[in-house]
């Protein structure tokens, strides 16, 4: 019998430059003057010209997310969650809208979660832990690639690891991709998202769990970044990259490079899409061909990575980063097949680390 999970997509879409004008018909009518709805918004778009265009009223709330700062925790989830029920009490949202990167995205869907669920939102990082269904939800990306706005999962930085929600009831409800949200996009942070869905495609498609499904959409994400980061291709190209890619993991996985990545961004504080650019790096030995084509885009785009990233990590640090390393069970099955254990060694890992 066929192992393959049900598969969840995000049922409504728009696409295409200033789309986002067209939010209200995505949107839950109000019915009550109760009736407001929660924007959470990248506090890099504060005072621009983007948050005017979602119309939120005077009863709605607007959350500012400091998505340069770090990566998004349990915490700051948490706190949002009880910021909304100080304000509201028992009345819920008709909808929690997600404006911005894949952090912010991830806030947004993890705050939808906890408006219906006890407790913390560390208690749901693992797969299909999430008992209660989530409120409606809009995810909005303002950066492309992380292709959060296609995928079950939001990924959250715990006390000791950084690990997802993974479930159906985190997926959006209706997503917007308008590319004029991007075009501001500084290059070095468009390379590092751009990135992250490149990575994803290579580690989807080179890895044990793919299937001819996942690899359609996978496939066409790489040519896409291709096109984008070794040619000209345009912004639209990119955000369909990021959702294809997106799309490719719910039905399948990561790989090596999300495994090591995590324990950078556990340690050192890295970025996600950054991390994950300064591990592929060094995967010269698990995707050859795909780390010569981004030494290419690399240069193209004049991204220099650091050296010696670990240097100054003290022998505790590095056994907490092997350990976040080893915590990866499906992305390093997929990249590596059962017997994964036995091929990256923790020694190999820390080989790995040095070489960043
Ligand atoms: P991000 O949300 O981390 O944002 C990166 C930076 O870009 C921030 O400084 C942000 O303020 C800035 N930014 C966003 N929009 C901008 C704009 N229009 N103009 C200028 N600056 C802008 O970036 P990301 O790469 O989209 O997302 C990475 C995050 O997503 C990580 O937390 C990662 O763990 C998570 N992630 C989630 C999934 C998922 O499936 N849920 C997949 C991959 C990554
Ligand atoms: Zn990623």
């Amino acid at each position: 019998m066929s192992n393959f999970r049900i598969f969840k997509q995000v049922p409504r879409l728009l696409f295409g430059a200033d789309s986002v004008d067209r939010l209200a018909e995505l949107l839950p009518p109000k019915t009550s003057p109760e009736d407001y709805y929660v924007f959470v918004i990248d506090d890099v778009h504060k005072g621009g010209l983007i948050p005017p265009r979602l119309k939120a009223t005077e009863n709605d709330i607007i959350e500012y997310f400091p998505a340069s700062k770090k990566e998004p925790s349990t915490a700051q989830v948490d706190e949002v969650r009880d910021k909304i029920v100080s304000l509201k009490g028992k009345q819920k949202p008709k909808s929690v809208i997600g404006l911005g990167g894949g952090s912010t995205m991830d806030v947004a869907k993890a705050v939808s979660v906890m408006l219906c669920n006890e407790g913390s939102s560390s208690q749901y990082q693992g797969w299909d832990l999430v008992p209660v269904p989530g409120l409606h939800k809009i995810g909005i990306p303002t950066v492309a690639g992380s292709g959060a706005e296609a995928s079950r999962t939001a990924v959250l930085m715990g006390k000791d690891r950084k690990f997802g929600i993974n479930s159906d009831f985190s997926m959006f409800d209706a997503i917007i991709l308008d590319s004029s949200l991007i075009k501001n996009v500084p290059t070095d942070q468009r390379f590092y998202s751009g990135m992250d869905c490149y990575i994803h495609c290579v580690e989807s498609l080179q890895g044990t769990m793919i299937n001819e499904l996942a690899r359609g959409y996978a496939s066409k994400a790489l040519d896409l970044c291709e096109s984008v980061f070794l040619a000209d291709g345009d912004d639209d190209m990119l955000m369909t990259a990021s959702y294809l890619g997106g799309v490719s993991i719910v039905n399948s996985e990561v790989g090596v490079c999300h495994a090591l990545s995590y324990g950078l961004s556990l340690e050192l504080g890295y970025r996600h899409g950054f991390a994950n650019c300064v591990a592929f790096n060094v995967l010269d030995d698990y995707y050859g061909p795909w780390v010569d084509k981004f030494r290419q885009m690399l240069e193209i785009h004049k991204v220099t990575l650091p050296k010696n990233v670990t240097k100054s990590l003290d022998e505790n640090a590095m056994k907490r980063m092997v350990e976040m390393t080893l915590r990866m069970e499906r992305p390093l099955t997929n990249a590596l097949g059962p017997d994964w254990k036995n091929i990256l060694t923790p020694e190999k890992i820390v080989r790995l680390y040095e070489k960043m």
